[in-house]
């Protein structure tokens, strides 16, 4: 424990923002404490986000592609099947290999880590109540409150993570259900929604919106939207979940247009709520000390991640900003660096997106609504995968690559892949808007062949003259 000694930096919570400050901290030379409270370190995204999700979302795609693509690359077997406590076990295992590795960290860089559940007695002081039992009393210099995010429920809708789960439920059930209700086409829904269809689910979607997936680009989204579609994952949008009964054997929606009119019933073994997540800071103590909040519960917090009450501040998901891990990751480092007298930058218009379903689709800057919103003059340029010769040679060819460019400068606006290995593709691009790079520039980039980062250079091509395989 970190007895009553004065810390440089105290930060509360251990998720991606959290640790990451931790260790930035302690490798800036101030003595640090980390409380976590979950009795494992990584917090959300690491044992029920990120990477229990991808787990899944591998061993999952494995199957499906065993089941329905390998007889095509002439790989035949007689039977295959779905061994569900061997694939939550993999999931698991990755897991807990992973938090003990920053426990690890945390040694490697001497930071102090005190389990247990904290709250601000005073703008320097946290007591935790430690998981072990008992009380201790954590002094910071500066505080950084990295407390994260929630699940979001829905009125009338009770959780019980068996029958009516929210994503971390979904990352556990016991049985394939034969039908799965997902409520919200974001992100987390469509992923775990991939998960359970690829491996017998028949899935339904609710979504109140008239689309999936807000924040993408349109064109990119009516064409995921058709994928998933293939994939057999249905969808009813401008739909109202007006009540969940789970009286009966199995779990009934009533539904209803958003736009008002006749109610249907759809029936579930489980329902998914996956409706989005409020920033966490439950028992934190932040009227105390007068730590100011918006509206929907975000910490507010100045460029430099400090809040109104002088040595606090906050980062990740429990400020406003994408709620993602990287972006997290980016908050603590700046912030420590602030703390620590040096310069610090976060850019969230360079905060890259990523959806991890087949194909993935991946984007970073704006989106093509956004730039006509922006009365910007723009160029857009485009390669689809079916004229990608690795993609064809994979035979996985489903996706695009899509590029917007201010059309005087030929400055990338916003890069949006839809490509099995969009995730991982992405990163060119963001480099490149970092940079301020014209798609010119990525066009006379060698580009290694035959990869699928080659659609990036033909679609950068298209940008501001023409592809040559298309
Ligand atoms: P968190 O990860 O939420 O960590 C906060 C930690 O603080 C928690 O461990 C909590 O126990 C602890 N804590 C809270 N209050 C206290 C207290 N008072 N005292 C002590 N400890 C406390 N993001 C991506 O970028 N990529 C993905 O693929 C991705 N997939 C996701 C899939 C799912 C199913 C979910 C739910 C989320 C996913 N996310 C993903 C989002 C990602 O998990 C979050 O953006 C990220 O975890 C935010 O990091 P954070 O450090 O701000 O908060």
């Amino acid at each position: 424990a970190s007895g009553s000694e004065e810390n440089d930096v105290v930060v509360i919570g251990g998720g991606p923002g959290g640790y990451v400050a931790a260790i930035k901290a302690a490798q800036l030379g101030l003595k640090t404490t980390c409380i976590e409270k979950r009795g494992a370190l990584g917090g959300t995204c690491l044992n029920v986000g990120c990477i229990p999700s991808k787990a899944l979302l591998h061993s999952s795609h494995m199957y499906h592609k065993a089941k329905h693509s390998f007889a095509s690359h002439g790989v035949k077997f007689d039977s295959i099947e779905v061994d569900l406590p061997a694939m939550l076990a993999q999931k698991d295992n990755a897991v807990g290999n992973l938090t003990k590795g920053i426990e690890g960290l945390f040694k490697k860089n001497k930071v102090n880590y005190v389990k247990g559940y904290g709250k601000f007695l005073s703008p320097s002081e946290v007591s935790v109540d430690t998981l072990e039992g008992g009380n201790t009393v954590v002094k910071g210099k500066n505080i950084i409150i990295a407390t994260g995010s929630d699940v979001k429920s829905l009125p009338g809708i009770t959780i019980d993570e068996e029958r009516i789960v929210s994503s971390t439920g979904s990352l556990s059930l016991k049985e394939i259900p034969k039908k799965l209700v997902v409520i919200g086409a974001g992100y987390i829904g469509l992923e775990m929604g991939s998960v359970w269809g690829r491996i017998g689910s028949e899935v339904t979607v609710v979504e109140f919106a008239p689309d999936i997936v807000p924040t993408m680009d349109g064109e990119i989204r009516k064409q995921f939207q058709r994928f998933l579609e293939k994939q057999k994952m249905k969808f009813m949008l401008k739909t109202k979940v007006v009540s969940v009964d789970t009286t009966a054997s199995s779990v009934k929606l009533t539904l209803e247009p958003a736009a008002g009119g006749d109610q249907t019933i759809l029936e579930a073994d489980v329902v998914l709520v996956s409706a989005g997540r409020v920033p966490f800071t439950a028992g934190l103590g932040l009227e105390k000390i007068g730590v100011e909040i918006d509206k929907a519960g975000r910490i507010l917090v100045n460029e430099r991640f400090a809040t109104n009450i002088s040595g606090v501040y906050a980062i990740g998901d429990v400020i406003p900003g994408p709620m993602l891990a990287h972006k997290a990751e980016e908050d603590g480092v700046a912030c420590v660096e602030y703390i620590a007298g040096k310069e610090g930058h976060v850019d969230y218009d360079m905060v890259p997106g990523v959806v991890y379903t087949h194909p993935e689709v991946a984007s970073v800057g704006k989106t093509e609504e956004q730039v006509k919103a922006l009365g910007i003059d723009y160029r857009v340029g485009k390669f689809p995968f079916l004229a990608n010769s690795r993609a064809k040679a994979i035979d996985d060819a489903d996706g695009l690559v899509k590029i917007l460019a201010e059309k005087e400068t030929d400055k990338i606006l916003g890069v949006h892949i839809m490509a099995p290995n969009a995730g991982e593709l992405i990163h060119e691009a963001v480099l490149a808007l970092q940079y301020g790079a014209s798609s010119e520039d990525i066009a006379r980039t060698c580009h290694a062949h035959p990869t699928m980062s080659e659609a990036l250079k033909e679609a950068a091509m298209a940008t501001y003259d023409k592809p040559i395989h298309i």
